[in-house]
């Protein structure tokens, strides 16, 4: 039996087993997902909100500009990337002036600094690319860009080494209370713990009314389609550019990624099943369309590839983190801006948890083991001491984004490390460039059997059931003797 059992590896459930790693307890996070960051963590706009959009007296204002003040220092300390880029909420009507102007009166209130409505003659000096119809805009100095998968693998690392165990491929379908333990019922048998926290995304609201008996919480799922450009030699833009938001969420926006990509997108459809993300030809040609307003030039020629995400929309509209009941602790409902709270997030729930369950910090907490610096960053002579360190630096697996097969096994043998293709490509980026794994794919394939010492028949593109080859050639030849 555990001390605490966090249900969800997102980017919530992980900053929480981060935090509570540095306190003498068992600590087990389990996911229905074969990896961590497999909801909506891993698919999304990856800005880090400043805090101007939540409404002000709201958890999701306080914990936004909270998480968003840690960001620097977070990925500081676990080695992800964070660029803080800037935005501008763009108005192109005097109708839409009179959101700016709201905007920037709430970020006001919710302690936003540095905000400023500047003109269109600025706008186009700061951007060039902008649509020249713009009339005003919202200029955010303070919102960045991370990583966001990135992120979420670094935490589970910190924490694992902090001695917190991970379960995957566990889908939890229902939980009880008895005698002052939890009984978590999961599609692989029981989990048991005297607390539990629920940071399960889409599934957030169910163990909310299990957890509370009360039927109060409901989760809409609202997805998110994305289109993502090839890394262009000069970016279009520097700065996130969004336009007014709606009831909806926050628009459709251009945005550059961290690694020098452009992000488009996203849409905002209620869908019924919580697993759909496939992206759709009236989506992705919604999201170009919207894009022209902001940018005029817009072309999806260099497109390397579009997503989707599934955004948690609790109809109550606020996150839902604390107590829920004895022993029983949530995050839930955690839509935008959860990618920028989680920090916070993390530092509510450790703060609430320790003090309700009398929990007693460990003497020492190890720090974040260390990501090196990524090859395709190196400089020649980094390059060449790398090489001298170790030869596989001087292997390219992946040629679009100059990923060695070093990284490549060294992601195998982090903390939590990758076990399939998807795993490997979020981690070191092999696969995420143009030709989108078709020259790596068989090679991430071999050295992902030898290090996990499996058949390459049973490596897979995420979980259980995405095999990539189907039998050998020996086993083929031995069914066709047999006339089978
Ligand atoms: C399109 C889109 C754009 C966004 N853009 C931004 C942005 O730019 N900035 C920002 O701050 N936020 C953004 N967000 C919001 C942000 O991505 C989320 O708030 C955040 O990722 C939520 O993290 P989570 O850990 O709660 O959820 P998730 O990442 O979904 O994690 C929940 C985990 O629980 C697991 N789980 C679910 N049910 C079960 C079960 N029954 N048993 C076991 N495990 C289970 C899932 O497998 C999953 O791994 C965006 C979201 C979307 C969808």
């Amino acid at each position: 039996m555990n001390d605490i059992l966090i249900i969800g590896s997102g980017v919530i459930g992980l900053s929480t087993a981060r935090a509570l790693s540095r306190y003498k307890a068992s600590i087990r996070v389990i996911d229905a997902a074969y990896d961590v960051s497999e909801g909506c963590s891993k698919a999304n706009s990856a800005i880090v909100h400043a805090g101007y959009d939540a409404e002000p007296g709201t958890l999701k204002a306080r914990l936004n500009v909270r998480g968003s003040e840690m960001y620097p220092d977070l990925c500081r300390e676990l080695g992800v990337p964070y660029r803080r880029n800037g935005a501008l909420i763009l108005a192109f009507s005097e109708d839409d002036r009179g959101t700016i102007e709201k905007l920037y009166q709430q970020g006001i209130t919710n302690g936003v600094k540095e905000l400023r409505i500047i003109e269109r003659e600025e706008i186009l000096q700061l951007e060039p690319q902008t649509n020249p119809e713009v009339v005003c805009a919202l200029l955010v100095p303070t919102s960045a860009i991370t990583s966001p998968y990135e992120v979420c693998y670094a935490m589970a690392d910190h924490a694992a080494v902090n001695g917190v165990t991970f379960g995957f491929g566990e889908c939890v379908e229902s939980m009880s209370y008895e005698d002052g333990v939890w009984h978590v019922k999961t599609s692989t048998g029981e989990e048991t713990a005297r607390v539990v926290i629920n940071c399960a995304g889409a599934d957030s609201a169910k163990f909310h009314n299990q957890m509370s008996g009360k039927e109060e919480a409901k989760i809409v799922n609202r997805r998110g389609q994305y289109y993502i450009l090839d890394h262009p030699d000069v970016l279009p833009f520097d700065h996130t550019m969004f336009q007014c938001p709606t009831k909806m969420g926050k628009g459709i926006l251009v945005a550059p990624t961290v690694h020098g990509n452009v992000l488009l997108g996203p849409t905002a459809e209620d869908v019924d099943d919580p697993k759909d993300v496939s992206t759709t030809a009236e989506g992705l040609a919604q999201v170009v369309k919207a894009c022209k307003l902001t940018w005029p030039n817009v072309s999806v020629r260099t497109a390397v590839t579009n997503f989707s995400g599934m955004r948690a929309h609790e109809v109550h509209g606020d996150f839902m983190v604390g107590k829920v009941c004895e022993h029983g602790y949530e995050a839930a409902g955690m839509e935008s801006p959860g990618l920028s709270a989680a920090p916070a997030v993390g530092e509510m729930l450790e703060e609430i948890i320790a003090r309700e369950e009398n929990l007693e910090k460990k003497e020492c907490w190890l720090p974040a083991p260390e990501r090196p610096k990524p090859f395709n960053e190196m400089t020649d002579e980094e390059r060449v001491e790398a090489i001298r360190k170790d030869p596989l630096y001087g292997k390219i697996i992946c040629r679009c984004e100059v990923v060695t097969e070093a990284e490549i096994r060294a992601a195998i043998r982090r903390p939590v490390g990758a076990t399939s293709l998807d795993g490997v490509k979020r981690r070191t980026r092999a696969g995420m460039g143009r030709c989108q794994g078709g020259f790596c794919s068989p090679r991430v394939v071999e050295i992902l059997a030898e290090e996990l010492n499996l058949p390459m028949t049973s490596i897979c593109k995420g979980g259980p059931g995405s095999e990539l080859l189907v039998g050998t050639i020996q086993e083929a030849m031995g069914k066709e003797a047999a006339g089978v």
